[in-house]
């Protein structure tokens, strides 16, 4: 299988058939948020919120974001927090830390997208 164009190598080093290789965890703590070859590797841009420690505060400075892991079910992930909902979506967070948003949740879709940025490969 031939990766998409404009892929990196950090991103194709973490990639196995376009999925999530290894679990992926909290930058901040040990919690695991999905294992592995659950995430499909998705190139879209959206400008996520920057990261912060309190519960249900969105910052307004936002980055624009282009590489996510999708994913199809919410009931797919091992661990993860809901943010209120906030123009139309909800940002996902880490369930123990409650660092994020991590990424964000479609209400219309029911798909979630976890930044690749912001999560570790373990
Ligand atoms: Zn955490």
């Amino acid at each position: 299988m031939t990766a998409p164009a404009g892929i990196s190598p950090e991103i194709e080093a973490v990639l196995e058939n376009g999925l999530n290789k290894t679990a992926l965890t909290c930058l901040h703590c040990p919690s695991r948020i999905l294992n592995p070859s659950v995430g499909t590797f998705v190139q879209q841009e959206f400008a996520l919120p920057a990261m912060t420690k309190q519960k249900n505060q969105i910052i307004d400075e936002k980055h624009e974001l282009r590489e996510f892991w999708k994913v199809k079910d919410m009931f797919q992930f091992e661990n993860v927090g809901f943010s209120n909902t906030v123009d139309g979506v909800k940002y996902l967070t880490c369930a123990d830390c409650e660092m994020g948003p991590i990424g964000w949740h479609d209400l219309v879709t029911k798909e979630n997208f976890i930044a690749v940025s912001r999560v570790r490969n373990s």
